[in-house]
């Protein structure tokens, strides 16, 4: 069924940015009968040219949302080519030669390739797309008129009855509540709470990231049919590099991590990136990583900040959303994927309440439910990387333990009952109304 801004509620809410969680949340507000605008600071919406994986859950929570999402994604997804690895999340491998464990101090726990452990995702395994094509889904089931472009959200304050934007071009617009959902450095999670909240700013990781895509033809010829085309992780001492194909088989795409102690230093979080930075930080890696790196093109270097768990995502009729409620490393491939969880309450929420006086208890029955959930995936997405580069100090380098933990610690994550989590939230709001 093709969306329309045709109002039904009697309230408006304003959507601030227009990235996976923006798009997601206005195309489930109309679809709840929730008039929306959505205003993205960008001159046009874009994404970046990387993938970006979704686990069964943010599968799920597209089709409830819209199934048109789902189809949508569905048309430009891309798996793991081999049938008998199709459930398969990722392969774990060791991807350090022994000589180099042995200048870490750690005893090589196996030979360079060894495979570690293979993670099963539900029925769905790896399954990825390229982010500008899947913005390009989102994008187009929006009705015209309801995106605002061009519009960086820098004030939103209650004024008498209304929430006023200002915007970086010095117009205003009002609405009944307004959704952030303007990503890590959001400029609404300032101002919910407070712009020198310890709980406001992004935090380095500790963990940085060469980004970079290879064309599958020559990604196959240097590392075979099996390793190229199928979801790999390559585990070492305090880094690893994951492939895995995006547009349809014909690209691979590579993420290579690293770890480095104290900040970041450097007010940009994406820079060009050197390609001897990464053959030093990668120097006695495997035949694997050694063969993926040269081929990658135009890589640049990302820093990976998370956000420390925020008290609240709302306050009054303002509430944050994906990123900007709680950005995570994408250690578990699940940051988008809570976003579209996200998106899924709040707009479900929304279309159940029947006054502009009720709106706060959405959100607050919306802040019950998704913040300790999107909270633990931030903190579980940082304790994953510590055991893809034995720095977890239970785990250690025991291969067994490590294997026993990867094929189920992401479970919970995956298996999540969307409909029920609905359910639990509504009776929030059911309470909440009852007082
Ligand atoms: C290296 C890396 C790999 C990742 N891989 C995965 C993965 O495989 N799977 C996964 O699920 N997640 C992954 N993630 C996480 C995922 O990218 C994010 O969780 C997701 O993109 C967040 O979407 P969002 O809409 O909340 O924020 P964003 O995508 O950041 O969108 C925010 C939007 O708001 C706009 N904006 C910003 N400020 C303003 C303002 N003041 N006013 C108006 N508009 C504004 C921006 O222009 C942007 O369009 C990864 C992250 C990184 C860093």
């Amino acid at each position: 069924m093709a969306l329309t801004n045709t109002p039904k509620m009697p309230f408006h809410v304003a959507v601030c940015g227009g990235g996976i969680g923006g798009l997601c949340t206005a195309i489930g507000l109309l679809h709840n009968n929730v008039p929306c605008t959505l205003y993205e600071s960008a001159a046009a919406f874009e994404e970046i040219g990387a993938g970006v994986s979704f686990g069964p859950n943010a599968i799920r929570a597209m089709n409830l949302l819209d199934p048109e999402i789902k189809i949508g994604y569905d048309r430009i997804a891309t798996k793991n080519a081999w049938p008998e690895k199709q459930k398969f999340w990722f392969d774990f491998n060791l991807g350090m030669k022994e000589e180099a464990w042995e200048k870490t101090g750690m005893k090589a726990p196996g030979k360079d390739g060894l495979r570690v452990a293979q993670v099963v995702a539900g029925d769905v395994g790896q399954c990825s797309v390229h982010r500008a094509h899947f913005l390009d889904v989102l994008v187009k089931l929006i009705p015209e008129g309801v995106a605002k472009l061009g519009k960086r959200v820098e004030n939103v304050e209650k004024k008498g009855e209304k929430m006023v934007l200002t915007f970086g071009d010095g117009t205003h617009a009002e609405a009944d509540a307004v959704i952030g959902c303007d990503g890590v450095k959001s400029r609404t999670r300032q101002i919910l709470l407070g712009e020198s909240h310890e709980n406001t700013d992004p935090t380095f990781t500790g963990k940085y990231a060469y980004r970079g895509l290879i064309p599958m033809e020559k990604a196959v010829e240097v590392l075979g049919d099996e390793l190229a085309r199928n979801a790999q992780m390559h585990m070492g001492h305090h880094g690893h590099v994951l492939t895995f194909p995006i547009e349809n088989g014909r690209t691979m795409n590579v993420v290579a991590f690293r770890t480095k102690d104290g900040e970041w230093g450097n007010e940009k979080w994406v820079l060009p990136m050197k390609k001897e930075d990464m053959f030093r930080d990668f120097a006695g890696w495997g035949d694997s990583v050694m063969s993926i790196l040269p081929l990658m093109e135009k890589p640049d270097v990302w820093a990976l900040f998370d956000h420390p768990p925020a008290p609240t995502y709302y306050k009054g009729c303002l509430a944050i959303l994906g990123d900007a409620a709680h950005a995570s490393t994408p250690h578990q491939g699940a940051g988008a994927g809570q976003a579209i969880e996200d998106a899924y309450i709040i707009s479900n929420l929304l279309g159940q309440v029947d006054s502009v006086d009720d709106i706060e208890k959405a959100f607050k029955a919306y802040d019950t439910i998704r913040r300790p959930r999107s909270q633990k995936v931030v903190t579980t997405s940082r304790d994953a990387s510590y055991i893809y580069e034995f720095e977890d100090e239970t785990l250690g380098s025991d291969l067994k333990m490590i294997k026993e933990t990867l094929e189920k610690r992401y479970d919970w994550i995956w298996d999540e009952d969307m409909p029920n989590q609905l359910e639990q939230a509504q009776n929030v709001m059911a309470l909440k109304r009852n007082l």
